[in-house]
Parts: C-alpha cells; sequence; structure tokens
C-alpha cells in the first residue's frame, strides 16, 4: 500500500499540546496520531489507528495460538448481572451509568466478568464442554477520577480481556500459566521492556494475581524488588515483614508528659530528645494515629484509625487496596467537633479504644514494642505505652508507605522501588462469579460441578502509549516494525521531475513486494520532510534527494539514527533486506 502524504488526513503540529505532560502524549499529538475530545476520550486518526490495529493484530494472534476464542459482548451493559455480582454499588463513582427511555438501568462496561459466566452458563452443560477460554478486544468505559496523559489512562479505552473457565483448580492454574507466557510472548514481539510483580486482588476477589508493568519513570505504579530473591511485587500488594513479639518484662511503665506546642512528629521528637527520656528518640519511636472515615458500598460512614510509626507516610494506595471495596476520606473539622475525645496532634490509643473506634495499627506495631503517642489531651504525649499492655488494637493494616531499602517479606534482602505502567494483569478469580450466578454443569460422575474462573486484561489502546513512551527521542516517535503504521517512509527530496519519478518508481516496487509505503510527495522543503518524518516515527526512512542524480539513494535508520547511500538499482533489495531484518 502507498499512503501519499499529500492526500494523507494529517496535520502534524510545530508545538506541544498545552495539556499534556508526558512525552508520548505530546508526540501523539503532534504526530497527529490521536485528538482529544474530552477527558480521556480520544479520536484515531489514520496513522494512530493503523498502530492500534497492529498492537490488537498481534495481541489476536497469540489468543488465538494459545486456543483463546474471540467473541465480541456489547459495552452497553443491563444492570441487573452488575446488581447480583453487587459490583453495581461497589464500582461506585467509576461506572458510567445511564438510563434508556423506559427508565431502565444500563451501565457502559468497565470490564465483563459477570457477562462471561453468564455467556458461558447460557451455552454449556457438561463437563466435557470445559476447558474454555473466551476473550474479546473491546472498548470499555470507566469514570477514571484522574484521566491522564492521553490514551494512556482513558476513561473510554480499548482492552482485551479474556477468561479461562476450568472444572479443577489444577486446570484453573495451567490455564493460568498459558495467559502468562501468551502476554509474555506479546510484549515481547512489542518490544516492551515489562517486570511482573505480584498484585493485590483489588475489587475482584480471589487468589494469585499478577500485573505487567512496563518500566517507566511516568507510570503510576510503584513496584519493589528483591535483587537477591527475584521477589517483585506492586507496592499495594507488599505485606510488611513484622518483627518478633517483645517480652513485656522489665518494660517500664507508660507514664504521660506534659508536651505543649508538639502536635507534628518533628516537634514530638524534638521534645523527647530534650526530656531526658534516657535513650536517643527517633521518629521511629512515635507511634501517629491517622484518622479516616470509610464507607462500604452502600453502607454509612465510619471513623476508623491507623496507627503508623511516625517516620512514615500513610501511601495512599495502600491505604486504598487495604480498605477495599471500602472508600475512605479524611476526617473534617466537623468530624473532630462532633467527638471531642479526638485531640488533634494528641489521638491516642486510650481514647480511641474507650469510645469503641475501630483501630488498625501497621504490622511492626507488634506486642512488646513500645511507644511515644498522645494521650488524647491538648499538650500531652505518653511514652512507653506497650502494645499488648497497655493497648489492644483491633488489628494490622498495610497502609504505611514501603521504602527503598526496606526488608523483602521473604527476608532476603532489601527492596529497592521503581515506577512502571500496568499493561497486563492476570488473575485468578476463582468461583466469585459462577457462584453469584450458580453456573453449574453436569459432572462425571452426574454430580454438577462449578467451574473456576481466570480474569486476564491487555490494555491495547494503553500500550500504544507505553511503546510510543518507552521508544520516542527527542526527536519524535519511534515504531518497532512489528506495529509500525507503515514500512518505510520514503522523502521525495528532490525537485527534479527524473528523482520525483524514480521515487514514484521505487514506492510502487516496494509495495509491488508487499511493503507499506508513506510517499511524502508533498510541494514542501526537504528540512519540513525530514522533520516529519522523525516525528512520524517510521522506523526506516528513504531519501530520495540530490544524490539521485548520481544514482543514489538514503537510507535512515530511525531508532539508531544511521544512515548510508545505496546504489537506486539495489535500492529494492537493501530496503526489503532492511525491513525483513
Ligand atoms: P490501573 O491500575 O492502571 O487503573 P486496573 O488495575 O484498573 O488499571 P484492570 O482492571 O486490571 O486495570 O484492566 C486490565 C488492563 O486494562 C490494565 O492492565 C491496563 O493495561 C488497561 N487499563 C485499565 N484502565 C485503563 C484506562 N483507564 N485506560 C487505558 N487502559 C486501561
Ligand atoms: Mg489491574
Amino acid at each position: 500500500m502507498i499512503t501519499r502524504l499529500s492526500h494523507l488526513f494529517l496535520r502534524t503540529l510545530r508545538d506541544d499540546p498545552a495539556d499534556a505532560e508526558v512525552a508520548s502524549h505530546k508526540l501523539l499529538v503532534r504526530a497527529g496520531y490521536v485528538r482529544r475530545i474530552a477527558p480521556g476520550v480520544y479520536s484515531w486518526l489514520p496513522l494512530g489507528l493503523r498502530v492500534l490495529r497492529e498492537v490488537e493484530r498481534v495481541v489476536r494472534e497469540e489468543m488465538d495460538a494459545m486456543g483463546a476464542q474471540e467473541i465480541l459482548l456489547p459495552a452497553l451493559l443491563p444492570r441487573e448481572p452488575y446488581e447480583t455480582s453487587n459490583r453495581w454499588t461497589e464500582y461506585g463513582a467509576g461506572l458510567f451509568r445511564l438510563k434508556d427511555r423506559k427508565g431502565n438501568d444500563y451501565m457502559l462496561g468497565p470490564t465483563h466478568e459477570e457477562l462471561f459466566a453468564l455467556t458461558v452458563k447460557g451455552e454449556y452443560n457438561s463437563y466435557k464442554d470445559f476447558p474454555v477460554t473466551l476473550y474479546q478486544v473491546q472498548t470499555k468505559y470507566r469514570d477514571e477520577e484522574r484521566p491522564r496523559a492521553g490514551i494512556l489512562r482513558g476513561r473510554e479505552f480499548v482492552m482485551k480481556d479474556s477468561y479461562s473457565f476450568d472444572l479443577t483448580d489444577e486446570g484453573l492454574t495451567a490455564s493460568y500459566q498459558a495467559h502468562r507466557d501468551t502476554y509474555e510472548r506479546i510484549l515481547a514481539r512489542l518490544g516492551v521492556k515489562y517486570v511482573i510483580v505480584s498484585a493485590t486482588s483489588g475489587a475482584m476477589g480471589g487468589s494469585a494475581s499478577e500485573e505487567f508493568l512496563a518500566e517507566s519513570a511516568i507510570g503510576e505504579d510503584t513496584y519493589v524488588r528483591c535483587l537477591e530473591s527475584g521477589y517483585a511485587a506492586n507496592v499495594e500488594a507488599v505485606k510488611t515483614l513484622a518483627p518478633e513479639a517483645i517480652p513485656f518484662d522489665g518494660l517500664p511503665d507508660a507514664k504521660v508528659y506534659d508536651t505543649p506546642g508538639t502536635e507534628t512528629i518533628d516537634t514530638l521528637v524534638e521534645w523527647a530528645n530534650g526530656a531526658d527520656l534516657g535513650k536517643t528518640v527517633t521518629a521511629a519511636d512515635t507511634l501517629k494515629n491517622i484518622m479516616v472515615k470509610t464507607r462500604v458500598p452502600g453502607g454509612e460512614w465510619e471513623l476508623l484509625a491507623i496507627g503508623i510509626p511516625g517516620d512514615r507516610e500513610v501511601d495512599e494506595k495502600r491505604l486504598e487496596a487495604s480498605l477495599e471495596p471500602a472508600e475512605y476520606v479524611l476526617i473534617t473539622e466537623t468530624d473532630f467537633k462532633n467527638n471531642p475525645f479526638l485531640v488533634k496532634g494528641y489521638i491516642g490509643p486510650k481514647a480511641l479504644q474507650e469510645n469503641g473506634i475501630r483501630y488498625l495499627v501497621d504490622p511492626r506495631v507488634v506486642d512488646g514494642t513500645s511507644w511515644i503517642t498522645g494521650a488524647d489531651e491538648e499538650g500531652k504525649h505518653v511514652v512507653g505505652l506497650v502494645a499488648g499492655r497497655d493497648f489492644t488494637p483491633d488489628g494490622t493494616i498495610e497502609a504505611a508507605e514501603v521504602r527503598d531499602g526496606d526488608p523483602s517479606p521473604d527476608g532476603a534482602g532489601p527492596l529497592v522501588a521503581a515506577r512502571g505502567i500496568e499493561v497486563g494483569h492476570v488473575f485468578q478469580l476463582g468461583r466469585k462469579y459462577t457462584d453469584v450466578f450458580s453456573v453449574d454443569v453436569l459432572g462425571e460422575n452426574g454430580k454438577p460441578v462449578r467451574p473456576t474462573m481466570g480474569s486476564y486484561g491487555i490494555g491495547v489502546s494503553r500500550l500504544v502509549a507505553v511503546i510510543a513512551e518507552q521508544m520516542h527521542d527527542e526527536k519524535g516517535l519511534r515504531w518497532p516494525a512489528e506495529v509500525s503504521p507503515a514500512n518505510v517512509h520514503l522523502v521525495i527530496a528532490n525537485k527534479d521531475d527524473a528523482a520525483r519519478e524514480g521515487a514514484e518508481g521505487l514506492a510502487a516496487e516496494l509495495d509491488g513486494a508487499g511493503l507499506s509505503v508513506i510517499l511524502d510527495d508533498r510541494k514542501a522543503s526537504p528540512g519540513v520532510k525530514f522533520k516529519d518524518s522523525e516525528l512520524l516515527g517510521i522506523p526506516l526512512v528513504v531519501v530520495v534527494g540530490r544524490g539521485w542524480a548520481d544514482g543514489k539513494v538514503e537510507l535512515r535508520d530511525r531508532f539508531t539514527g544511521e544512515s548510508r547511500e545505496v546504489d537506486a538499482g539495489g535500492a529494492l533489495a537493501e530496503i526489503l533486506a532492511a525491513v525483513r531484518g
């Protein structure tokens, strides 16, 4: 196919769009691949659509190769199945809801576990039909709180989601492994650099779950790795290595001190080190109590106190993941007024427990650890308050930040942190949805059996942004051959009729050999054309320029920046060799 730039529906922009912060977003807009319609909602223009379709093709080829079967469910869904699974409520503000003309509730599908379970229930009824894996490549809708970076986090986006149905746990393990292998193949073909990390299960409930994170400093996911053991996890999934409990014998009694003006951890530590407590105190010796309100879907707001060592901040994502599906907010001045036992800056376990407030602590707060914490009176703290002796929390919570250098949960060494973009997610769901919809089939022994499910997602449109993000350079986009919108970008950089005809002829030959060619036949200066070729990012740029008169054509590698001259007569063979690697 020959695509003429004189004709292509394409306008490249010289300036970055005002709302763009990350490179992939800026470049995809400047290069005319996508256009913004609303926050998190984008149109695909010709070249962008080609890349999207190429990613889809790779995903489909690998899914088909693993034996999964493609179907397509609607994006417009009735409320009932999601009501049955309680996700109509659990999904909260993230769900796009609408009504039809009769007033019936509908939604735009954010993910399709319910519908796949019902679809299998509708068609299959015997153990002989299993295992089966179904997938779709489909537009998903999520009213993301913070749509970001163009198509990277959209409110409308394309996902490949698949669902495996097995009769045994071993079967599910095998289906899960097959997906994991397939995802590795897909990302290898796309040239994406990634890590596989353990993940929390999130709103879906279930057991084994891993995420594929593309390595990127602009990623919203933080993951940690232990280089000694190979342990790798999303920080949301990190379980704190709790120390051993300490015997109470010999621990001094707790004592309340006047500590005026010590509402912050810094001022408290400063006070403690001037108070002759017999040891040097650091922020890690203090216990700060953070008040939030939580609400389970459809329930009432409830106060919750979270106690974490004073040297750590709360990590909002970890807290969110720990509380899911409940949501949380920080408490307000009004809440303080309504609960006078909460003394701002001096909240302690005593008042919390006396007033029946649920109190969860960091796993480091084990029995026998001794803390400096609030004494529930303005200007007072208590020193030597011992967990398990002087207060008994209602449980532990993973809410504190994970830091570089923290011990790995497997005890093998320190953790190293980095950032990534989630591109895929594999998940052993179990029988959650087959239970909800009583999906039973006839077993071998004549008794009913309930299939167990896996659910697996790949962000197809997000991958376009991820590839752009990982591959670009300061001049523009750079597409790996597998997803490039064309094989060759042929620039006519010579006004001479003979050169123009020669370029047309070469383009026709390349087309004839099965390559797709972008032909820059515009009446523009060579400088403008070269800049656009760099911006558009086709991996091989061929220039018919001044050298044509001497029978020469220039080949430029967009990745290495290298260029070389070849004989016009041998150009076709050279280009074919370069493209086919
Ligand atoms: P995230 O943590 O980034 O919000 P998620 O965990 O909600 O993602 P899943 O429900 O696991 O996402 O969806 C499967 C895949 O779909 C993700 O791995 C990601 O690649 C893609 N995806 C999810 N949300 C979006 C979005 N808003 N825009 C583009 N792709 C998305
Ligand atoms: Mg996920």
